[in-house]
């Protein structure tokens, strides 16, 4: 079998929820699984997670398989329901739903329910891709409370820029004044601003990322938030070669050798997720010591350089991401951020969860 496998950590999911709970004290918290539990896989995730007060997920066919696996927790969808059908499944199984158009109340005061459902009320305060405009929500909000077939309504907004030096004051603002005769529970928070802007806890956070182990803010490693990597990204050394000066590596010969050299061909590449778009001495591990990639990635396998590495050889273990490369060194020299490695990881990479 080719080497190559992601190991799960249920131990270091455990300890990033305890660094959320750590920030957010008096908050509950909801862990945000979609995309496959960011790709670590939903059920090992969520097995992982038992202690979270509530799941998030996009799928209602994932909360399904979340309720049939016994999990009693609240589940909430996060872009709400796309039909009447679902809508009545829903609360069948009941899992709460965002509610972030009219045209979702039309749905909910047509359909009818074998009971209320619960739902979050989603206000734009800023991201303009889902929710109310500020100057609609109280009133979507009065709809929501006269229908029967709703039950609890929460109060949320999701923040465009909770990483970013603009910060949340302004939306934060924006959401407290069309929130201020509303009586209901709030939910605020992402990672960034779990992290960062203890202002937004409010009575329900929704960590992502950070549960990961990656960093929701770019330039500022996981590790300086206490936050432990949830997945390992290994596998082997599958070919040696010795290279001569001037001899290329991979396709488009994109590194040259400048002088005699050792390489390892390591069993990972993009169609198993690692990006393509990994520059030359993009940051590695064999056998435990840093090395970096030579030559374009490509779909099955990558090249890097054992110069300094007299004792690797067929067989060494490459780590591709996990406790010594973090994600977003990874992620940062390929122009994206570690959320998209996380969840863009293949299906063909067989996981496991280790602890
Ligand atoms: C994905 C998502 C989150 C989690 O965001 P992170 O940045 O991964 O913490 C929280 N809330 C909503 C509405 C989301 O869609």
């Amino acid at each position: 079998m080719r080497p190559i496998q992601a190991n799960i950590s249920s131990h270091a999911l455990q300890h990033n929820l305890k660094v959320v709970r750590k920030h957010a004290a008096n908050a509950k918290v909801m862990a945000v699984i979609k995309a496959n539990g960011y790709g670590h896989g939903l059920m090992p995730v969520a097995h992982a997670l038992n202690q979270a007060d509530a799941f998030a997920t996009l799928n209602l066919s994932e909360a399904i398989e979340l309720r049939e696996a016994g999990f009693t927790h609240p589940i909430l969808l996060l872009e709400g329901v796309f039909s009447s059908e679902e809508l009545r499944i829903a609360a069948g199984f009941e899992i709460d739903v965002v509610v972030h158009h009219t045209h979702q109340i039309n749905m909910l005061q047509t359909t009818d329910l074998m009971r209320p459902v619960h739902v979050h009320l989603k206000m734009n305060s800023g991201m303009n891709r889902l929710g109310f405009p500020c100057k609609d929500y109280a009133t979507a909000y009065q709809h929501l409370s006269s229908c029967p077939q709703v039950g609890e309504i929460t109060l949320m907004t999701h923040f465009a820029t909770a990483d970013t030096a603009a910060g949340i004051q302004q939306p934060l603002a924006r959401f407290s004044e069309a929130t201020k005769t509303l009586d209901a529970p709030i939910s605020l928070a992402n990672s960034a601003t779990i992290l960062r802007h203890p202002a937004a806890h409010a009575d329900w956070v929704r960590p992502g990322i950070m549960l990961y182990g990656a960093s929701p803010v770019t330039g500022t490693p996981a590790a300086d938030f206490d936050l432990k990597p949830a997945m390992q990204l290994h596998s082997q050394i599958i070919a040696v070669q010795t290279l001569n000066k001037g001899d290329g590596v991979g396709y488009g010969a994109q590194f040259i050798a400048q002088q005699t050299m050792r390489i390892g061909v390591v069993a990972c590449g993009y169609a198993d997720g690692y990006p393509r778009h990994a520059p030359n001495g993009t940051l590695i591990a064999v056998d435990g010591q840093f090395s970096k990639t030579l030559g374009r990635v490509s779909m099955d396998m990558l090249c890097c350089d054992l110069s300094d590495l007299p004792d690797a050889d067929i067989g060494s273990k490459v780590e591709l991401w996990g406790n010594l490369v973090p994600v977003d060194t990874v992620a940062e020299a390929s122009g994206t951020i570690g959320y998209e490695l996380l969840c863009a990881i293949a299906p063909r990479v067989p996981m496991k969860v280790v602890d």
